[in-house]
């Protein structure tokens, strides 16, 4: 009986795990939730891989790759774009669940194989241009059917930036 007791003893190990580390643990499990939901009322087939830090050093929270039919979603990027747009993590979970919700309208987007192709077909820079915005909005579009009751005024901010680049690239083509 006793030599139970003290193999018992013996068996629990206590980790010291930071706040900084829970916080992390509890982040990935979060996000686990809030994509396998999104996913499963997507009704997408699509695949869903998830990473921390986008190759190359760009700041990019999710991919869609047409020839895979897959999602990557960059976590920690995430973190990053929630903590220069907002100042916090606490957006993160709604953050997440719009720049997945983009992700997605990619994958759904029925136009995306055509437009792709007329991208690479396409000789005018500033119509290149068009046609990257226009597939951007497109999966914004999708986005907001998916997730109408998301924050709007988060959701504003974070479609305002994503689509900055392309508006700028052909404001500043046009100049
Ligand atoms: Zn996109």
């Amino acid at each position: 009986m006793r030599k139970a007791k003290t193999y018992w003893l013996k068996k629990i190990r206590i980790r010291h795990v930071n706040l900084q580390e829970i916080r992390g643990i509890h982040l990935e499990s979060t996000a686990q939730l809030i994509m396998n939901q999104l996913l499963m009322q997507s009704g997408s087939t699509v695949s869903l891989d998830v990473r921390s830090r986008f190759p190359g050093g760009r700041n990019v929270g999710g991919k869609y790759s047409m020839a895979d039919h897959r999602v990557t979603m960059y976590l920690d990027e995430i973190k990053k774009q929630c903590l220069s747009l907002f100042g916090s993590l606490e957006v993160f979970p709604q953050v997440l669940r719009i720049v997945f919700a983009h992700e997605l309208g990619h994958a759904e987007d029925a136009s995306l194989k055509e437009l792709s192709d007329l991208l690479d077909a396409c000789d005018s820079e500033l119509e290149r241009k068009r046609i990257a915005l226009r597939i951007e909005e497109n999966a914004w579009e999708y986005a907001k059917t998916l997730i109408p009751e998301e924050d709007q005024s988060l959701m504003q901010t974070v479609v305002y930036y994503s689509l900055k680049s392309y508006r700028d690239a052909i404001a500043g083509e046009i100049a």
